[in-house]
């Protein structure tokens, strides 16, 4: 009796895994179609300086508009188009606009222009052969200066494995910055900073959200903006959502953040405009 019911919780178990790959398959064939569509476009999130909130860069996020489903997550069309390999074409676009979109900015801003532009890159684009030289492709097609592109790779993405890691290692040496992103979450965090050429951490939000809640990775928050300085990285507290924690970072000694408290990802038009928070001085 026990042994029926395993087996029928088994068969409900991989009809929904089915399911939920023939579900993955179609979200990954519209997302097919879509490239080249204006079903996709970028939006923007500045990326702040503290303590005054002012504008220091823009991180590129991708957004798709699904024709019959509406707006679709990059939680879930990223992962979808990183199975399937589409994430290569994909993420070609997505460089290639938000460097277009960067210099576009510098032409029209100069000094007031984001001077950084971060763009995410899948551990499936650091592993094709020659992405390092598409980068530098994409840099001369557009004219952004090496030095304004930040590439925002995951902890995960270099320990993949050597390849990832010689292409990170090229991309660098062009003068693009690097940035760690969901730092702290992985499994090699500190081994890591050895061997990747970084620039900048972005620490997670689960550690921003733990320093006003009392949670116990608050000292892991205060911790990590020690190693930056001490190794001259950048750190960036990602997913800062109220005063309060902006200015506790602040005390810790962060300078950079980004999150709901200053902006969320905008249309490229609105970036001009951008202005900090009026935040009364506690
Ligand atoms: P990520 O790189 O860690 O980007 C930050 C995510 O946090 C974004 O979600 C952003 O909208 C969200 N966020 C920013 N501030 C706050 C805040 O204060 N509170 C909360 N709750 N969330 C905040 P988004 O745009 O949904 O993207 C999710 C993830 O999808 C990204 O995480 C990134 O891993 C991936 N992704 C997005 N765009 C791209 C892309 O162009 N290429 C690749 N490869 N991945 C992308
Ligand atoms: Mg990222
Ligand atoms: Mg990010
Ligand atoms: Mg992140």
């Amino acid at each position: 009796e026990a042994k029926g019911q395993g087996k029928g919780r088994q068969v409900g178990y991989t009809a929904e895994l089915d399911q939920r790959t023939a579900e993955q398959s179609r979200l990954a064939a519209d997302l097919r179609t879509s490239l080249g569509t204006d079903q996709l476009h970028l939006l923007y999130q500045p990326i702040v300086s503290m303590p005054g909130g002012e504008l220091y860069g823009v991180e590129a996020l991708a957004r798709w508009n699904h024709p019959d489903r509406g707006p679709v997550s990059p939680g879930v069309f990223i992962p979808a188009a990183e199975r399937t390999g589409l994430i290569v074409p994909l993420g070609a676009w997505i460089l290639e606009e938000a460097c277009r979109q960067g210099a576009a900015w510098l032409y029209e801003l100069g000094d007031a222009s984001p001077r950084t532009v971060t763009v995410n890159v899948s551990a499936r684009q650091l592993r094709e052969a020659g992405f390092a030289h598409e980068v530098d492709a994409v840099l001369r097609r557009t004219g952004l200066p090496a030095h304004v592109l930040t590439v925002e790779i995951t902890e995960t993405a270099v320990f993949d494995g050597g390849a990832a890691l010689a292409e990170l290692k090229a991309i660098a040496a062009l003068g693009v910055n690097i940035a760690l992103d969901d730092f702290g979450t992985g499994h090699s965090s500190l081994s890591l900073l050895r061997t990747c050429p970084a620039d900048i951490l972005k620490v997670d939000k689960s550690f921003v959200d733990d320093i006003t809640e009392g949670g116990q990775h608050a000292v892991v928050t205060a911790a990590l903006i020690q190693i930056c300085d001490g190794l001259r990285l950048r750190a960036v507290a990602e997913g800062v959502e109220t005063a309060e924690q902006a200015a506790e970072l602040h005390r810790l000694g962060y300078r950079y953040a980004q999150g709901y408290h200053y902006a969320r990802p905008l249309p490229a038009e609105r970036i001009p405009a951008y202005r900090p928070p009026l935040t009364v001085a506690v």
